[in-house]
């Protein structure tokens, strides 16, 4: 049986008119589609498409369905008041920053254990974490050795860590942990008194 007569039959058998219509333009878009100057319509809500004459030199093409216009040469909506190249560039530009804020949010929820590498998110406000794969222990924000920190004090973590404190003499460390002025003040005159005490009991 030759393809025309086989086409022919099945069309018969087709007895559903919109199945038949369905066929018709199907088969029509798919030779269509098959031509090198057919371009289909970028709209969300389109799905007709044509022949394009003049390529990228006549980027524009109107749909004749839903009168969409569409830009050939950057395959999506037509780009009012931009020329291709510049519209290219501004994308090509947006794109690098959207790569890096996604970059810059994936490295804030999650990080590579120091030890074994294995790759940690962080799920909670708790920047001591300890690796779930080799137990290391570890500072989420300066990477320190936390079992270290807790043996010898924060004076171990990175100088621009949010948990470094310096090692002070035992004075100046409680001064600098009153956090209200007159404790600070009270504190002072404590210490004062507790020195005048201190050398009467020695002149005694
Ligand atoms: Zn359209
Ligand atoms: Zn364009
Ligand atoms: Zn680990
Ligand atoms: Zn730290």
């Amino acid at each position: 049986m030759s393809t025309g007569a086989w086409v022919q039959r099945s069309k018969k058998k087709m007895s559903n008119k919109k199945h038949f219509e369905k066929y018709e333009q199907g088969s029509l878009r798919v030779a269509l589609a098959e031509d090198d100057e057919y371009r289909h319509c970028f709209s969300t809500t389109c799905d007709a498409g044509q022949l394009h004459h003049g390529g990228v030199d006549q980027p524009i093409f109107t749909c004749q369905s839903c009168q969409h216009k569409n830009c050939v040469a950057c395959e999506i909506d037509w780009h009012v008041d931009e020329t291709c190249d510049q519209y290219q560039a501004r994308r090509r530009t947006e794109r690098g920053e959207e790569d890096e804020r996604s970059r810059a949010e994936m490295e804030k929820i999650s990080k590579e254990c120091p030890e074994c590498h294995a790759p940690i998110e962080k799920n909670d406000g708790c920047d001591h974490m300890t690796c779930s794969k080799c137990r290391h222990e570890f500072c989420w924000l300066c990477f320190v050795d936390y079992r270290n920190v807790r043996r010898e004090g924060n004076q171990l973590y990175n100088k621009s860590c949010l948990y470094y404190y310096p090692i002070l003499r035992e004075a100046e460390d409680e001064f600098l942990v009153a956090e209200d002025p007159e404790d600070e003040l009270g504190f002072l005159q404590e210490l004062e008194a507790a020195a005048r005490i201190a050398g009467q009991n020695e002149d005694a």
